[in-house]
């Protein structure tokens, strides 16, 4: 293994290539025509073209992909049956720490986890791209600053707003739903297909997207200004007063250490590892990686029988791959609505069993997200002495669910069993559950946005790290409102604004 030519100097200088980093370097390439950019990943790149999503590719092509994407410790990835240990760990992530039988499942984020590979948790994610709505919106955005911020994310990450043809399945579950749930929302809002980052194709699966179709044609190889470096994690961000000067970066094959002069620095790299990079840093905000925030799931499988499931494609049991996406036929939302349905529904109709030996016939999966109480104390500690496995210090979750929780919690199952009782029955063992915390993988707030410097946020609204003129953070972690959404259409549209805010910074200087 030969050292990358790593330049020595460059404009932007971006830490992870997920769709946030992919977001913040597509927009700055096309808005600054003489900007140098690098974009830096620990993890290995996994297809030619960057970024790809792994479901483009056939099932028996994923596996080795996915297992490049699970870190370094054998001991944190997902075993084998792909089906159970996606309660923990989905195939492509790896845990924060190894799992422990017996350990309290809602305390201390047992469920933690990232993906360490080009493209992060994008060339793994399910793709589902609402929009936030109401409290889950920015207060302190316009709303024409936030929408105008959605839009170009939703054409960055290629959003369909009804993806999947009309089956009698389908349409027999969207109306159930709402009949269910119509009267319970404001004007205008009701269950409706899930807008979901893809590319319908008639008669076969949506092309996904993955951070290839934020990158556009800088996904297709090197430009003369766009480089990314795969298995390089950055080290450290180096700053002098109130400007980050630049990285210190390691080769993890080789060992080679460089350090890279840069008039921008932006740190994208996941919820958990961008406030562990700024503390390794030395960039300690009194808000930093605290209010930690991820969504409760709780999860159920209803097979109907209240319905005309014949002639709804049913094609006989198969093997269950481990993801329900092979599988389904639609996707709906049971949107957010504050204050009174404080969870996002999301109802996957599936023609066939996704249970081996079943009978054929129509089945629904139904994954809820709840909204969580923010508390400071909810936080990753880092560690002083030990170090993780690829020797940044070693993180540690406190967290823990209040009554006000268990109470969005409840409301979900009941949601859950009122659709289950209109359509059929609950598949045996898969009544609602609620899955260990972590397992949403929408973690928020832990270097979150503020409208002033008072110590309960990290960043200003464009993702500026407050006390810096020059260095930006960016991803779900910049969140700051108590969300039920799924969080990626929002984190890239926040990355919009960081990109538009580092753009005129260059072009001032230029
Ligand atoms: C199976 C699955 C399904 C999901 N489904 C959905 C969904 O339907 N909708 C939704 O909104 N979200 C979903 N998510 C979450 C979604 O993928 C994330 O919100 C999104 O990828 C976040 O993008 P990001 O760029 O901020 O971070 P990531 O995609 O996590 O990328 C961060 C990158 O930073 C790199 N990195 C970390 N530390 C360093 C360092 N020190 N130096 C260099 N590189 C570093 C990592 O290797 C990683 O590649 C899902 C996730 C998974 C795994």
């Amino acid at each position: 293994m030969s050292r990358p030519d790593i330049p020595h100097r460059v404009d932007l200088l971006v830490v992870g290539s997920g769709p946030v980093g992919s977001a913040i370097a597509r927009r700055v390439h096309d808005t600054v025509p003489s900007a140098r950019i690098l974009m830096v990943d620990l993890g290995p790149r996994l297809t030619e073209r960057t970024g790809l999503h792994l479901h483009n590719l056939p099932v028996e092509e994923r596996r080795e992909p996915q297992t490049k994407s699970q870190g370094r410790d054998p001991a944190t990835a997902p075993g084998e049956d792909g089906a159970l240990a996606k309660k923990y760990a989905d195939r492509g992530t790896h845990l924060l720490k190894p799992r422990r039988e017996g350990e309290p499942e809602q305390d201390g984020m047992p469920a933690a986890v990232m993906s360490s590979n080009v493209g992060g948790m994008g060339v793994h994610w399910a793709c589902t791209a609402p929009r936030p709505l109401d409290s889950e919106r920015i207060p302190f955005l316009t709303d024409d600053e936030l929408d105008a911020a959605l839009e170009a994310a939703e054409a960055l990450l290629t959003v369909a707003h009804d993806p999947f043809p009309r089956t009698p399945g389908g349409q027999l579950v969207l109306e159930t739903l709402r009949d269910l749930f119509d009267h319970e929302y404001p004007e205008g809002r009701y269950p409706r297909p899930m807008p979901l980052a893809c590319s319908p194709r008639p008669g076969t699966r949506p092309h996904w997207a993955g951070p290839d179709m934020i990158l556009g044609p800088l996904a297709d190889g090197e430009d003369s200004r766009f480089r990314i470096a795969a298995e390089t994690i950055c080290r450290r961000v180096l700053f002098e007063g109130n400007r980050a000067t630049g990285v210190v970066l390691e080769h993890l094959p080789t060992g080679a250490e460089y350090t890279v002069r840069a008039r921008a620095v932006a740190v994208a790299a996941d919820p958990l590892r961008t406030p562990q990079l700024l503390w390794a840093s030395g960039i300690r905000p009194d808000a930093l990686a605290h209010y930690l925030n991820d969504q409760p799931k709780i999860v159920s499988s209803v097979r109907v029988e209240n319905g005309p499931t014949a002639g709804t494609g049913a094609q006989g049991s198969v093997e269950f791959t481990g993801d329900i996406r092979d599988l389904e036929t639609a996707r709906f939302q049971v949107p957010f609505a504050a204050p009174g349905r404080p969870h996002h529904g999301q109802v996957i109709t599936v023609d066939t069993s996704p249970v081996q030996g079943a009978e054929p016939g129509l089945f629904v999966g139904m994954v809820w997200y709840g909204v969580k109480e923010i508390q400071r104390s909810d936080r990753v500690e880092f560690s002083t002495s030990e170090a993780d496995a690829y020797g940044m210090p070693k993180m540690t979750i406190h967290y823990t669910l209040t009554e006000r929780d268990h109470e969005v919690i409840a409301q979900a199952r009941a949601d859950q069993e009122r659709i289950a009782a209109a359509l059929g029955s609950f598949l045996p063992g898969n009544e609602p559950a609620l899955f260990p915390a972590g397992s949403s993988k929408h973690y928020q707030g832990s270097v979150r946005m503020g409208s002033t410097d008072d110590g309960t946020s990290v960043c200003d609204s464009s993702a500026r790290v407050w006390g810096f003129e020059n260095l930006y953070v960016g991803g779900n972690g910049v969140i700051p409102t108590a969300t039920a959404v799924n969080p990626t259409l929002t984190s890239v549209a926040l990355a919009v604004r960081t990109a538009d805010a580092i753009s005129a910074a260059l072009l001032a200087r230029f």
